[in-house]
C-alpha cells in the first residue's frame, strides 16, 4: 500500500509539473514589461507607420491562429418552446426574430427555453414526457439550483481545496455564517491585515453587503450572542489590491455554458462584460469602507452614483462608460502595458477547474432528480462567473450566477429629470451572443461537439474548454466518486441503504487489521444519525468513503494525503464490480 502511494505520490508530483509547465507555456506571449515597452513604443510615436504595421501584423497573425467553426444562425430552422417561459422574452424573441426561428408549441421544438423560476416546472414537463420528447433540449441543468447559494458554492470550493490545496485557490476564504463563526472571531482577532466583506448567501445585487469593520457588525443586536447572528451570510476575505481600469475598481462577468455534465462539456464566450466601480479606489480605511461606489462593482448599485457613465453608442470602438464589453476592458488593459493573453489564459484555467469542481455535485443532484433517465435528459445551462483580478494578475472566482441576468433594456434619465426605458445596445450585443450561440452548440450532441469542434476551438463566440478529458489528472476524482455511490445505490440513485453500502467490505483490499467489515457498518451508522435521513445522500457517502480511506490508510501511509486514500479506496472499489453488482440477497 505504501508503495501505492508512494507511485501515486509520484504521479501527482508529475501533474503538478504538467500544471506549471501549462502555465509556463503562457510565456510564448511578451512579458509584462516587453509588452509594455512594445506598447508604449506604439502609443509615443503615432505616426511610426513601420510600427503601426506590424503590430497589425501581428494582431493578424493572431486572428489567423485562431481555429474556428462559424455557423450562421439562420441557416438552422430552430424552433423555441417558450411553454413553461415567463421571463427573459424581450432576448429571446429578439434572437428568434433576428433569425426567423420559429415558435414551438406542446411538447414540441428543439429547445425548451426556461427562466430561472421554471426549473421545477420543466423538470415535472420534461419528466413526464422524457421518454417521448427527447428532442426537446433544456435551458436549465435542474440541479443548477445547487450553486445558486454562496454558501453551496462555498462549502464545494472549500471540500476541493482540501483535496487539491495548489488548485483551489481561487476562491477567497469564506466562513458560513453561523457555522463557522468561532473560527471567523479567531481569524479577525489575529488582525494580520486581512479584511472581510460580508454578504449575503443569496445574491441581492450588492445590497446588505459591507465591509466588516468590528465583530459586532455580524450581529442583528448590540449583544454578541450566536442567537443574533445575520444568519444567512457568508464572510469573504476582502480582495483588497485589485487591479483597476482608469483607476477604478472592476470586474469581468463572463458567461460560461455547460452542455454535458459526463462527459463534462463547457464553453466560454469570447466576450463578456467588465462593470467598474464609480469612484476612484483606495485602500481600504475606516472613512472609506462604506463607500459601497468604490468597493463594490455592481452595475444595480453603481448606476445610482452621479459619476456613472452611460456607455456611448459606438462602445465597440470606443472604450469608455461604467459597463463596458470584455473586449473593450481588454483593449484598454493591453494599452496599460498588461499581458491579457496570459490574463487570458489564466482565467480560462481558472474556470475550468472551477468547473470540475462543481460538475460532479451538478450530475449528483441531477441523477436525483431524472433518476435512470438522467442521462437522456438533454439539458444545457448558461452560468455567469464574476471575476475580480488582482495586481498580480490573478483571477478570483467571487461569484457565480446559475440565472445570469438576460436583462437588454436600460433605464435613461431625460433632461428634465424624467426617466425612459430603451434598449441597451451593450448588453443586447453581449447577451445575444450569448444565448444564440449556446443554442446552436447545444443542439449537436456531445459526441458532435468534441468530434466536430473539439477542446480549444471556438464555435462562433464560444471556445470549447472542456471536452470531456480532465486537464490535471485526478481532477475527475469526484465523478468516480459518483459513479461509486451510483453503482452501490443500484436502482434508486441517492438513496443508499446500509446493506449496499457496506458491500464495500466485501472487497478484500478494502478491509485490513485497522478497518474491519463491523467498522463499516458503524461509519453508516454514526453518518446517518448526523443526517437524520434513513438513507445515505451523496454527501453522506462522501464522509463515509474519508472515514474509511482515513482509517485504512492514515496510519499506514507517512505520506498520507486525503486525496491519495479517496483515490485508492475508489480505484480499488470501481475495479471489482462484480462485488457491488451481486444480488441484494447475497449480502457477505
Ligand atoms: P451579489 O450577489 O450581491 O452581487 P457579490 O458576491 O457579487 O454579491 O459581491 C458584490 C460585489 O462586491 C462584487 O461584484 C465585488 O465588487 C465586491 N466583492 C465581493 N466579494 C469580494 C471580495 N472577496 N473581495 C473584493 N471585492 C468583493
Amino acid at each position: 500500500m505504501l508503495q501505492f502511494l508512494n507511485s501515486d505520490f509520484q504521479q501527482f508530483t508529475q501533474q503538478d509539473k504538467q500544471d506549471k509547465q501549462d502555465e509556463n507555456t503562457e510565456t510564448e506571449v511578451p512579458n509584462n514589461s516587453q509588452r509594455q515597452m512594445r506598447v508604449k513604443s506604439f502609443e509615443e510615436k503615432p505616426a511610426n507607420k513601420p510600427l503601426n504595421l506590424i503590430f497589425q501584423m501581428l494582431l493578424q497573425k493572431k486572428t489567423q491562429k485562431r481555429q474556428q467553426i462559424k455557423v450562421d444562425p439562420k441557416s438552422i430552422p430552430l424552433s423555441i418552446n417558450l411553454s413553461v417561459q415567463v421571463q427573459e422574452l424581450p432576448i429571446i424573441r429578439k434572437i428568434m426574430d433576428k433569425n426567423e426561428w420559429k415558435k414551438a408549441h406542446n411538447f414540441d421544438g428543439d429547445i425548451l427555453w426556461c427562466g430561472p423560476d421554471n426549473v421545477q416546472q420543466a423538470k415535472q414537463f420534461t419528466y413526464d414526457f422524457a421518454m417521448v420528447f427527447m428532442n426537446l433540449c433544456i435551458s436549465r441543468i435542474p440541479g443548477a439550483k445547487l450553486i445558486s447559494t454562496k454558501k453551496e458554492t462555498t462549502s464545494i470550493m472549500a471540500k476541493m481545496r482540501q483535496y487539491f490545496p495548489s488548485i483551489y485557490n481561487f476562491y477567497p476564504k469564506t466562513y458560513t455564517m453561523p457555522e463557522d463563526l468561532h473560527e471567523f472571531i479567531e481569524d479577525f482577532e489575529k488582525k494580520d491585515g486581512i479584511s472581510y466583506i460580508a454578504k449575503p448567501d443569496k445574491g441581492t445585487q450588492g445590497q446588505g453587503i459591507f465591509i466588516v469593520s468590528q465583530i459586532e457588525d455580524l450581529f442583528n443586536n448590540s449583544v454578541k450572542d450566536i442567537s443574533y447572528i445575520k444568519k444567512n451570510y457568508i464572510i469573504q476575505e476582502y480582495i483588497s489590491n485589485p487591479l483597476l481600469l482608469d483607476d477604478k475598481k472592476f470586474d469581468f462577468r463572463l458567461y460560461v455554458l455547460i452542455t454535458s455534465l459526463k462527459p463534462l462539456i463547457a464553453y466560454i464566450n469570447e466576450e463578456g462584460l467588465a462593470r467598474l466601480c464609480t469612484e476612484n479606489y483606495q485602500d481600504i480605511t475606516s472613512s472609506n469602507l462604506s463607500n459601497v461606489y468604490m468597493h463594490l462593482t455592481n452595475y444595480s448599485l453603481n448606476k445610482n452614483s452621479q459619476n456613472f457613465i452611460i456607455h456611448p453608442p459606438d462602445f465597440q470602438k470606443i472604450n469608455l462608460g461604467t459597463k463596458r464589453t470584455y473586449t473593450s476592458a481588454k483593449k484598454t488593459l493591453m494599452k496599460m502595458g498588461i499581458d491579457v493573453p496570459k490574463l487570458k489564459l489564466r482565467i480560462e484555467q481558472t474556470i475550468v477547474r472551477f468547473l470540475y469542481g462543481i460538475a460532479p455535485f451538478l450530475l449528483n443532484s441531477t441523477r436525483e432528480i431524472y433518476q435512470d433517465k438522467w442521462e437522456k435528459a438533454n439539458c444545457f445551462h448558461v452560468i455567469g462567473f464574476d471575476i475580480l483580478i488582482d495586481r498580480d494578475l490573478k483571477p478570483w472566482i467571487i461569484e457565480i450566477n446559475a440565472n445570469p441576468s438576460l436583462e437588454i433594456t436600460q433605464v435613461i434619465q431625460n433632461s428634465n429629470g424624467s426617466k425612459r426605458v430603451e434598449t441597451s445596445s451593450l448588453d443586447a450585443y453581449v447577451k445575444t451572443k450569448v444565448i444564440e450561440d449556446a443554442f446552436i452548440i447545444a443542439i449537436k450532441t456531445p459526441q458532435e461537439q468534441i468530434e466536430q469542434i473539439g477542446k480549444g476551438k471556438y464555435c462562433n463566440s464560444y471556445k470549447m474548454i472542456i471536452d470531456g478529458q480532465p486537464p490535471i489528472e485526478n481532477l475527475d476524482l469526484f465523478y468516480k466518486l459518483v459513479d461509486l455511490y451510483s453503482n452501490l445505490c443500484g436502482l434508486r440513485y441517492g438513496n443508499l441503504n446500509q446493506m449496499r453500502f457496506c458491500r464495500l467490505a466485501n472487497n478484500p483490499q478494502l478491509i485490513n487489521e485497522l478497518l474491519i467489515k463491523s467498522d463499516y457498518d458503524l461509519i453508516y451508522k454514526k453518518i446517518q444519525l448526523k443526517s437524520l435521513q434513513p438513507d445515505l445522500n451523496f454527501v453522506g457517502f462522501l464522509e463515509a468513503i474519508e472515514s474509511i480511506s482515513e482509517k485504512l490508510l492514515k496510519r499506514k501511509a507517512s505520506n498520507y494525503t486525503l486525496q491519495k486514500a479517496v483515490t485508492y479506496v475508489v480505484n480499488m472499489a470501481l475495479k471489482a464490480p462484480q462485488q457491488n453488482q451481486r444480488p441484494l440477497t447475497a449480502k457477505r
